[in-house]
């Protein structure tokens, strides 16, 4: 049986950037994804956007980590070569309430500690964004873009390159806590030739996104459920993504359901419109019951009046691992970053929604933080 200081569930985002941080400092590090390869889940299905920290609430989870995580990304892309584009983005206004929101939203980031945000009109709007409509908006300049699975493959490699262990098509099929650690049992490789593993790990991480309420349970914790959101995007390749320079949202859902359908120009060139919001059965349910083209048109033009439905195509969607239940009032909820109450050698990491991408370098932290609490 092999021995862990730390098993890491779970090969996003999370899991991957929490290996590299712990792997500095730890030796026996064991990062274990059921999938063939690292991020193929919520994290390489997302807008790719570095966010700013400007739409959460003060003091919570989701802001003061969206802020570090902001500027520890770029300086993580830059050293490694992870591929992004430090682009600024727009928030529009497209009438005078939604101006008079704007302040707000000004404010609110600001007291997150969100730097240079400006509120600038039509004419500024129409020198950056030549086809959007809009009266005034909000200009967010440490908003930008990375390329989410080269950021998640060059975690996983240099966490490797330290020592630890990336050991993937090994799902966690059973956790059982044994006083001085935890006996995680895997099930490694495909179904016809699977074997049964064991590791004995003196700290587990639960890192499963839309699986983190499933492996809380394996450990007896059933305090949460995840509800599948799923977002699903149109492309506008080729010589028509002219219409779009960098980020452009609208304001958000004051629901919180999610910060509104949006451009996104990305690093390949093409223009990203979504994610829309809809809840879903099922957290492998990417297809079933899609929208079309149609569906995204009125939206998409009440901002960009010049594109047309002949220049949308239907891209790729994902799944918010949510928290909150379809049909509630206020969706905005926080990331759940704890030990677990009965089980201190566990920390469970669950309802890591966006801005999870952005926030995953300051969650590694906050995690090599509380493992060090366990293992020193
Ligand atoms: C449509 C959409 C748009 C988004 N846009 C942005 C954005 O622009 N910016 C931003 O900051 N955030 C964004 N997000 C959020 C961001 O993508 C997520 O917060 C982040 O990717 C979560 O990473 P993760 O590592 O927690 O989860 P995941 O990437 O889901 O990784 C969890 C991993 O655990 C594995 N796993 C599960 N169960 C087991 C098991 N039993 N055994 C072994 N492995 C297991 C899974 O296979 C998976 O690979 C967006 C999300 C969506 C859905």
């Amino acid at each position: 049986m092999d021995q862990a200081n730390v098993l890491i569930i779970g090969g996003g985002v999370v899991g991957c950037a929490t290996a590299y941080a712990l792997s500095q400092h730890w030796q026996d590090v064991f990062l274990v994804e059921q999938n063939p390869r690292v991020g193929m889940a919520t994290s390489s299905r997302n807008s790719g956007v570095i966010h700013s920290g400007i739409y959460y609430q003060k003091d919570s989870l989701k802001a003061r980590h969206c802020v570090a995580g902001n500027r520890m990304m770029y300086e993580f892309c830059e050293k490694h070569k992870v591929p992004y584009r430090h682009c600024g983005k727009l928030v529009v206004a497209a009438n005078a309430q939604e101006e008079e929101d704007l302040a707000a939203l000004k404010t609110r980031g600001e007291d997150n500690g969100v730097d240079g945000l400006r509120l600038v009109d039509g004419t500024e709007i129409r020198a950056r964004e030549p086809y959007i409509r809009g009266v005034a908006a909000l200009d967010v300049p440490s908003t930008g873009i990375v390329s989410a699975e080269d950021l998640v493959r060059t975690y996983a490699r240099l966490a490797t390159e330290k020592g630890a262990h990336v050991v993937t098509r090994a799902k966690v099929v059973a956790l059982e806590p044994k006083g001085e650690t935890i006996r995680v049992r895997l099930r490694i490789g495909d179904k016809e030739d699977a074997q049964d593993e064991t590791i004995e790990a003196r700290c587990v991480i639960n890192a499963a996104g839309l699986y983190s309420d499933e492996i809380a349970a394996l450990l007896g914790n059933h305090s949460w459920k995840i509800y599948p959101l799923r977002g699903e995007y149109c492309e506008i390749r080729g010589p028509r993504a002219y219409l779009i320079n960098a980020l452009v949202y609208p304001m958000p859902h004051h629901h919180g359901l999610s910060l509104g359908v949006h451009f996104t120009k990305t690093l390949w060139g093409t223009v990203l419109l979504g994610p829309t919001a809809i809840y879903v059965e099922g957290k492998e349910n990417y297809e079933r019951g899609r929208l079309g083209i149609a569906d995204f048109v009125k939206g998409a033009k009440a901002m960009l009046p010049e594109v047309e439905e002949s220049d949308l195509q239907l891209g790729y969607s994902g799944l918010r691992p949510k928290l909150v239940p379809p049909g509630a009032t206020d969706a905005h909820g926080d990331f759940v970053i704890m030990r677990d109450p009965k089980v201190p050698r566990a920390i469970q990491l669950v309802g890591i929604e966006s801005p999870g991408l952005t926030s995953a370098p300051a969650i590694a932290e906050h995690v090599f933080q509380l493992v060090g609490e366990i293992l020193n």
